[in-house]
């Protein structure tokens, strides 16, 4: 894939949780109405946050591509 900023090639990976259960993105406004992070998949997805990665034992990671002269990554999301 190429990197849609500078048009050179961008390298697949897989992003991987600390904890091994999932990994989310949330929207930037979430940490200005709650003090706590959301702990389960529901509440990310109430939230309007992203599971980047939901099962890591049983299915085939999700691929990132990441653009080492732009420092971006991208990949499909669910
Ligand atoms: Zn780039």
């Amino acid at each position: 894939m190429l990197c849609p900023y500078c048009k050179q090639e961008m390298i697949k990976g897989n992003l991987i949780g600390t904890n091994g259960y999932f990994v989310y993105w949330l929207p930037k406004e979430y940490y200005s109405k709650h003090a706590f992070l959301p702990i389960t998949k529901k509440k990310v997805k109430d939230e309007g946050g992203v599971i980047i990665h939901t099962n890591y034992l049983t299915a085939a990671p999700d691929y990132f591509y990441v653009c080492r002269n732009c420092k971006k990554m991208i990949s499909d999301i669910n």
